[in-house]
């Protein structure tokens, strides 16, 4: 199979050709048509196996362009570091699409995030307490949200975030698409 096999776009083949990618990866071909068809889904997947593109490639095919200020998609992540590959891999993926991605994390100064989010974004990568911490500061709203993507959900449960996602959780909508990922 190769990535033309798959329902994608002219702009996300063209990204995939100037990357060099030209198979998909188990996870991004089991992952693909579940993920289009709307329902929840559990992958299983280490870092390395492109689980990254397992979940952008069909999110990035359905989002509509949008002016509106409000992020549609929630990607959470546990790290710093994961927000900043993430939003790397986003871009790449998203060369010839119009979408705004932001990445917030704790550690950092928050104005420039806060600053960010009022711009409106389409999507957001973010840790859960910083995320929090700037919807309580009126930076962003989430009640747009209809996708929630959970990376290393296993890590994100194991490090004690469950208090801060389950405050994330009651401020999006429940008739979202649930997406998670564990290794
Ligand atoms: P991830 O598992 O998402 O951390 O991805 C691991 C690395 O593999 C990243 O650098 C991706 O850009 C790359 N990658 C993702 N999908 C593919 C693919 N289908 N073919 C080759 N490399 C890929």
């Amino acid at each position: 199979m190769t990535f033309q096999d798959l329902n994608l776009n002219t702009p996300l083949l063209n990204a995939l050709e100037d990357l060099k990618f030209e198979t998909p990866t188990p996870i991004q071909e089991q992952a693909f048509s579940t993920i289009m068809s709307g329902k929840d889904v559990v992958g299983i997947a280490q870092t390395g196996t492109g689980k990254t593109f397992a979940y952008m490639l069909p999110i990035l095919r359905m989002l509509k362009y949008s002016e509106q200020k409000n992020p549609r998609i929630l990607v959470m992540v546990p790290t710093r570091e994961l927000v900043v590959q993430v939003v790397e891999e986003i871009e790449k993926l998203a060369a010839y699409i119009n979408v705004r991605v932001a990445g917030v994390y704790g550690g950092v100064n928050i104005n420039t995030q806060h600053q960010d989010l009022l711009q409106g974004q389409d999507i957001i990568v973010a840790t859960p307490g910083r995320l929090y911490d700037l919807v309580i500061r009126r930076a962003v709203q989430l009640k747009s949200i209809q996708k929630l993507v959970i990376d290393e959900v296993d890590v994100m449960l194991d490090l004690g975030f469950r208090f801060q996602i389950n405050n994330i959780l009651e401020l999006i909508p429940d008739n979202r698409q649930n997406i998670m990922f564990s290794a």
